[in-house]
């Protein structure tokens, strides 16, 4: 099995699918890796470290002509993939609701397309999790750059000249993404609360050592889905919801927002009104600016000032920490690779329920229930 490793094309991609560690270990389980020269530059990885790994460099068209897999962090554009043999595997996340156009040209390319945040949320596929891994880290940074755009500190200090208040930090949604928000903000010092559809959060909170912010009392509160995800809450919620957030958002320096609902736009849960309310110099974080955003008036990579409050959010987070989220993702790669990996065949095999999940094309069709329901 040959693997192509490509430079990523979309503007403001910094990341790399694979990196010296996983082209070591896949070249361990038997495959040979080339990587596209200059692949891993944005992620502080040069083409010699990926040599010395055991890959062969050269140019896109060189190494896509002989791939049986390629992998990619962002969908490659099908024309660059015109060399590629029918039955060769992409796997990289392919935004399948948002380009959709761009999986029925894999279809009609004969390549099967994997699609790696289709990745079930079960137990066995953690490792392979690249939603989780790439949330993760996106929790953390979203705290950061919050924190550096804000004109105060943190933490509260005590200094010869007087004492500095410790900031106050709300996160809203509690997934991967919000429980790394709250455990960086705690980490700074600041004082930290947090709130979720899901009740099942709230135990997760305190765990952190932040306070819990829960609509009670409201009929349907339970807005778990199927596979943990969050549904769309009834209106009475909604509305309980938006009284709470009002009422708690005028005393907050700190919001991120980080609420999703799968294959739907990202809720509205911060209006210009609530923002009015809130203290000038205040500074909104909104995770989900990629996908609509949280909050209104927010546009990605811009921070837009409104009322005094600074309201920002990036079209990739992970891309912002490029060395970090590539290690991750290339490792959720080869733990999917190697976990499928049969000898006898040397190449790897998916079961059912992890193959039928994540494929999207296959024998010249879409083939995938999310996108044919
Ligand atoms: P996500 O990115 O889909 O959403 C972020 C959070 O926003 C979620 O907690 C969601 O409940 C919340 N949210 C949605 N609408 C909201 C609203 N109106 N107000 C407030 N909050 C709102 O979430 P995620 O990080 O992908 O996690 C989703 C679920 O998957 C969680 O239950 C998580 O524990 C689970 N999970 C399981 C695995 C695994 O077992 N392999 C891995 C990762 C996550």
């Amino acid at each position: 099995q040959r693997i192509a490793v490509l430079k990523e094309r979309a503007s403001g991609e910094t990341r790399v699918s694979a990196t010296p560690e996983t082209v070591k270990k896949l070249v361990a389980l038997g495959a040979a890796v080339s990587v596209e020269s200059g692949a891993g530059l944005s992620a502080s990885i040069s083409d010699e470290d990926y040599r010395a790994a055991g890959a062969d460099l050269g140019t896109a068209e060189a190494l896509l002509a002989g791939a049986d897999i390629v992998f990619g962090v962002q969908g490659p554009d099908p024309a660059l993939l015109s060399g590629v043999k029918p039955g060769a595997w992409v796997v990289a996340t392919l935004d399948p609701f948002g380009q959709r156009e761009r999986v029925d040209a894999y279809a009609a390319a004969g390549l099967e397309a994997l699609a790696m945040e289709f990745m079930p949320r079960i137990t066995r596929a953690q490792s392979m999790d690249v939603l989780s891994s790439q949330s993760n880290l996106a929790g953390y940074k979203a705290v950061i750059a919050a924190a550096d755009t804000y004109g105060r500190a943190f933490p509260m200090m005590m200094t010869a000249a007087g004492t500095v208040s410790a900031a106050k930090c709300f996160v809203m949604g509690v997934g991967v993404a919000g429980l790394q928000a709250i455990a960086t903000a705690r980490r700074l010092g600041a004082q930290v609360s947090a709130t979720d559809v899901r009740s099942a959060t709230k135990e997760q909170i305190q765990s952190l050592g932040a306070k819990p912010i829960f609509v009670e009392n409201v009929a349907g509160i339970e807005g778990e889905g199927s596979g943990g995800y969050a549904t769309e809450m009834s209106e009475e919620y909604q509305k309980a919801q938006a009284e709470l957030v009002s009422s708690h958002i005028a005393k907050q320096d700190i919001v991120i927002t980080t609420a999703l609902i799968p294959g739907r736009a990202a809720p509205r849960l911060i209006s210009d009104a609530q923002i009015a309310t809130m203290k000038p110099g205040s500074v909104i974080f909104d995770l989900a600016a990629p996908q609509g955003g949280n909050v209104e008036g927010c546009v990605a990579d811009q921070v837009v000032e409104r009322h005094g409050v600074k309201i920002m959010g990036f079209s990739n987070t992970p891309a912002h920490l490029p060395a970090d989220t590539s290690a991750l993702y290339a490792r959720n790669l080869f733990n999917f690779l190697s976990a499928f990996w049969d000898k006898e065949q040397g190449k790897p095999v998916l079961d059912e329920e992890i193959g039928d999940a994540v494929r999207l094309t296959q024998g010249g069709k879409v083939v995938n229930a999310r996108l044919l329901g």
